[in-house]
């Protein structure tokens, strides 16, 4: 069984298919999906959700940074992370993309959904583009008062393992299985099992078959192979590890994979 550690259920596009997107992520070994709010008007749509489907969609919540300009209202925020089966804080993050909110319009709202993450003993789910270094500086800072996972890391491997250091996961998506990403599938190969999940980030990144648009969770599959491929494994082993560290990092109790409770 495998776990989409990030996937955007709550995008409108699903809106009229997601009983097929779920039946179809079940039949490809899908068990469970972490469902990140990312703006204002996705908090409510991602509780319904999780409501709609308690043992399959896990939500968090946060502000991404690309919508920072909503303007976070912490207090409305802490009240949907105190709601039962909230997973983590998340999407927040850092993005220094130049088509993005100005670095110091996010550096705010991201620390303090890291201040709430900390005080809640919540994991992040952290979005970072071309900011590794920053973004490793302020967790540093944290000093193993947070953990959590980089969604579809493309910093590479040197900074991989300098998160994993500070107790971060990495999790991969479909731009992995391109074939012409070759950062990302030596950084897959380079980082301990222990550390790496899984994800799709659907509808947002086209995998090697599919683009974006059509991207699902039942797309982990492909993610997983990939990564057999890259570290000459098993499924098996990939699949069982990659759960594990998910249900570890974001306490998923009631997911049981392949019939083992987590203890
Ligand atoms: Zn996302």
């Amino acid at each position: 069984m495998l776990i989409d550690t990030h996937c955007h259920l709550n995008d409108p596009s699903f809106t009229d298919t997601l009983p097929d997107v779920i039946a179809r992520a079940r039949a490809a070994g899908v068990c469970a999906c972490i469902v990140p709010a990312y703006d204002r008007a996705s908090l409510a749509r991602t509780a319904a959700l999780a409501r709609q489907y308690p043992d399959f969609i896990f939500p968090a919540y946060g502000l991404h940074p690309w919508f920072v300009g909503h303007g976070l209202d912490i207090d409305e925020l802490r009240g949907y992370l105190a709601q039962p089966g909230t997973v983590a804080v998340g999407e927040i993050g850092l993005d220094f993309s130049p088509e993005c909110p100005p670095p110091e319009a996010q550096l705010g709202p991201f620390k303090l959904q890291l201040d709430l993450a900390a005080e809640l003993h919540l994991p992040v789910l952290v979005h970072c583009r071309k900011a590794h270094g920053q973004l490793l500086k302020i967790i540093e800072a944290y000093k193993g008062e947070l953990r959590g996972v980089l969604h579809s890391f493309s910093g590479g491997r040197d900074f991989a393992l300098q998160f994993i250091k500070l107790g971060f996961y990495i999790a991969f998506s479909g731009s992995l299985t391109r074939t012409t990403a070759k950062k990302y599938h030596k950084t897959a190969a380079g980082i301990p099992l222990e550390s790496i999940l899984l994800e799709t980030d659907a509808p947002s990144i086209a995998t090697e078959t599919t683009p974006a648009s059509q991207v699902e969770p039942r797309h982990t599959l492909e993610v997983a192979r990939k990564i057999v491929d890259l570290r000459s494994s098993t499924f098996e082993e990939i699949a069982r590890a990659t759960s594990d560290n998910a249900r570890r990092l974001l306490a998923l109790k009631t997911v049981a994979v392949d019939g083992r409770p987590f203890a």
